[in-house]
């Protein structure tokens, strides 16, 4: 009763609008927006550039479903990242009210396991599955290149991660491992019978302890799909409208599952722009836009020209970047924001002198008012800034990181995570040999021992206690033994669940890595912030999937739950990290090559192309004011390759700076160019100093 008022409101606003001609949750589209969020039927593509408000249609399109009567959790909106639907779901709530919070929203891989844990049992999939890292398939991969011997016999194998991104690569992009050895590898093409056997035992592994990689959790998906018309059926017929942003980022099995899901003329509506497709590293490919019209029956393509994010000096800049590009759907943006400065190019003597510009400049433009919050620092990899994260932490600027090395892929708190999951499922091999091999006395033998020993007791939780250990191995045992028997018996209370247990191995483990380690301190803070980040979770099993499933991008990330952060922090993040996001000030920094490029794609066209989209991901991100800085001399430990002098980045060519402000720094510096404009009341500085020694 005590909504009722508040419903009521809502349907007279709605209304009030309709009677004002045109409903509002369209309201601020542009005639091209409103035809894509208001078109129904046939299958929808919507392609073009960055900042055209492709995201943005996405979400009104959202809320037109709704009120036009679809019910919200028939809606399936699939996004890059969980924070993206989220926000996205988020600003249609803003135009719909909270009828949206039903909406399904997230990655593949979410909606994937979700499914999975639903209908999976009924396929042959335990609901009880464990979600492993890709660094867990890599270690499984070992367990299964060791067993078969390959390896010993043949110095030149392929490694664990070459197995496991062959396994990925495969899955993803549908090709076979003899095509993909051939392009990539040739120099194993005469080990595919033996790769094969590798992925054969390491299938069979992940059978027996009901483990999942991120491949399988698509691969499954699809396989429901297509292998059982009746689950096929069952899942398709769940929503009445699927809607996937940044399709130029899907691969292969991704654009099956859609077909299988939404069948040639569903209800599908597709975003995306084939200048922004940066990863084809993870089997992407923009094959996926160029032939939807052909994939989907009836097709409608909507195109968007006008940006609405960048200024028109920005926006100058960065069409010239991208017309460089071999793109298909070419398209050239325009803006109505004419005015603002030039994006600067801005040259540093050194490292040093770049990360001085940038805090300087940073702290500048935050005394002119500009949140924190609205500047970021964008780069090619995550190590890249490493000496302006120690200058930040200096002068107190609070930022937060996005993407590079993640927290939880420090080995301490795999660690700890490892406990839990063998908690959770008693057969997780990987977990098992991790925690085995951290105690004192417990080497790899025992350690194969003790697993061999679990597996003829058909891992049952109690198998590790009955195992007989050497004699040498036997205190870490009765330990262990300990230690799990109490975290098993503890009663689930409330929210402190997770972070009670992670408190509980804390007993044991914090001593091995006090052992281990000169300077523990860092580390263990780690752990105090997982137990923090544990407590927002119900249960052990969400705490794990929600962390498997989109490891959080940086520690503000994780402490929220995923939930958006109003405090005032900058965003470094790398240039993948980035995509979808906007901000009032963007610095790119190290535009050298090498570096941006990276060296490594140096060599290659397509990877070189790759790079320059890339780049242009992520100058496209600024709205205001865009600097790209490069250091004219760097030193020998951080150069990767063969470079030995250090150029600008290939991609700032003639053309392109020519749209630039080229500024260089000084001594001192002084970062401002020169301000021309004269002050109210003249002065002349010659005159007066004339006039003060009598001249
Ligand atoms: P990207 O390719 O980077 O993902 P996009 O095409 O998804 O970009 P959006 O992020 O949706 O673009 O929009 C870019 C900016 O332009 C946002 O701030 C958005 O609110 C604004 N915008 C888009 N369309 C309009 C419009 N019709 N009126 C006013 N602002 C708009
Ligand atoms: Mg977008």
């Amino acid at each position: 009763m005590a909504d009722a008022p508040r419903v009521y409101r809502q349907r007279e606003r709605q209304v009030d609008a309709r009677a004002e001609g045109a409903p509002d949750h369209l309201d601020g589209l542009n005639d091209e927006q409103r035809l894509a969020a208001t078109a129904s039927g046939a299958p929808l593509l919507i392609v073009a550039g960055a900042g055209t408000g492709k995201t943005r249609t996405l979400v009104h399109r959202v809320a037109h479903l709704i009120e036009t009567g679809v019910r919200p959790e028939r809606i399936l909106l699939l996004t890059y990242t969980r924070r993206a639907a989220q926000e996205m779901l988020s600003r249609a709530e803003r135009l719909v009210g909270s009828a949206s919070r039903s909406v399904q929203g997230g990655t593949f891989h979410a909606t994937a396991n979700r499914l999975l844990r639903r209908f999976g049992p009924a396929a042959g999939l335990p609901g009880d599955f464990t979600i492993m890292d890709q660094g867990d398939a890599e270690d499984l991969m070992q367990i299964a290149r060791a067993t078969l011997g390959v390896a010993q016999r043949n110095k030149r194998f392929p490694k664990k991660e070459t197995l496991q991104y062959l396994y990925s690569r495969h899955v993803n992009t549908e090709r076979s491992l003899d095509a993909l050895l051939h392009d990539e590898f040739p120099a194993f093409v005469d080990w595919q019978k033996d790769i094969e056997r590798v992925w054969g035992d390491y299938t069979r592994r992940k059978a027996e302890r009901n483990l999942v990689d991120y491949d399988d959790l698509l691969l499954f998906w699809a396989l429901m799909l297509d292998q059982s018309p009746e689950l096929g059926a069952r899942i398709a017929s769940m929503h009445d409208h699927v809607l996937v942003d940044e399709y130029q980022d899907t691969n292969a099995l991704q654009s099956r599952i859609l077909r299988g899901l939404c069948g040639a003329n569903g209800r599908l509506t597709v975003v995306g722009d084939d200048a922004q497709s940066v990863y084809s590293f993870r089997g992407a490919t923009v094959r996926n836009m160029l032939d939807f019209p052909a994939q989907f029956t009836g097709a409608r393509v909507v195109t968007l020209e006008r940006n609405y994010r960048s200024t028109a000096p920005i926006l100058d800049c960065t069409n010239a970047l991208i017309s460089r590009a071999s793109e298909r759907y070419s398209k050239r943006l325009w803006t109505a924001r004419t005015g603002g400065e030039k994006p600067w190019l801005v040259a540093a003597r050194d490292e040093s002198q770049q990360t001085r510009f940038v805090a300087d400049r940073i702290l500048e433009l935050h005394e002119e008012g500009v949140p924190l919050r609205e500047m970021a620092v964008l780069f090619r990899a995550g190590y890249m800034s490493a000496d302006l994260e120690i200058e930040l932490a200096r002068r107190k600027i609070p930022f937060d990181k996005w993407g590079g090395l993640r927290f939880l892929e420090a080995a301490h708190v795999k660690d700890v995570l490892a406990f839990l999951r063998i908690l959770e499922n008693p057969r997780d091999e990987v977990s098992w040999y991790r925690i085995l091999l951290l105690m004192p006395g417990i080497g790899e033998t025992t350690a194969r021992a003790a697993i061999e020993t679990m597996a003829q007791l058909a891992w049952d939780s109690g198998a590790f206690g009955r195992y007989a250990p050497p004699p040498r191995a036997r205190p870490a045992h009765d330990a262990l033994v300990a230690l799990l028997e109490a975290m098993r018996n503890a009663t689930p209370t409330d929210y402190a669940q997770v972070s009670a247990d992670i408190a509980r191995v804390r007993t044991m483990y914090d001593e091995l890595l006090r052992d281990k380690y000169d300077r523990p301190e860092p580390r263990l803070a780690d752990l105090d912030q997982l137990q923090v980040i544990a407590a927002g979770y119900p249960s052990r099993l969400e705490f794990l999937n929600a962390i498997a499933l989109e490891p959080p991008q940086g520690t503000q990330d994780l402490a929220a739950g995923g939930a958006d952060q109003e405090d005032d922090v900058l965003v470094l993040s790398t240039a993948h990290s980035a995509k979808g996001r906007e901000w009032d000030v963007v610095f790119v920094i190290w535009a050298v090559d090498g570096f941006f490029p990276l060296a490594r794609a140096i060599g290659d066209d397509d990877q070189v192309d790759e790079e320059r989209r890339l780049m242009y991901v992520a100058m496209t991100r600024a709205r205001n004011h865009l600097f790209v800085t490069y250091p004219i001399h760097t030193y020998g430990t951080r150069r990767g390759a063969d470079y030995t002098m250090d150029q600008l980045s290939r991609f700032l060519d003639r053309g392109v700076r020519e749209t630039m402000e080229r500024v260089a720094l000084g001594d001192n510096d002084a970062t401002a160019p020169p301000d021309t404009s004269p002050p109210a009341q003249p002065v002349d500085l010659r005159a007066l100093l004339r006039g003060r020694f009598n001249a």
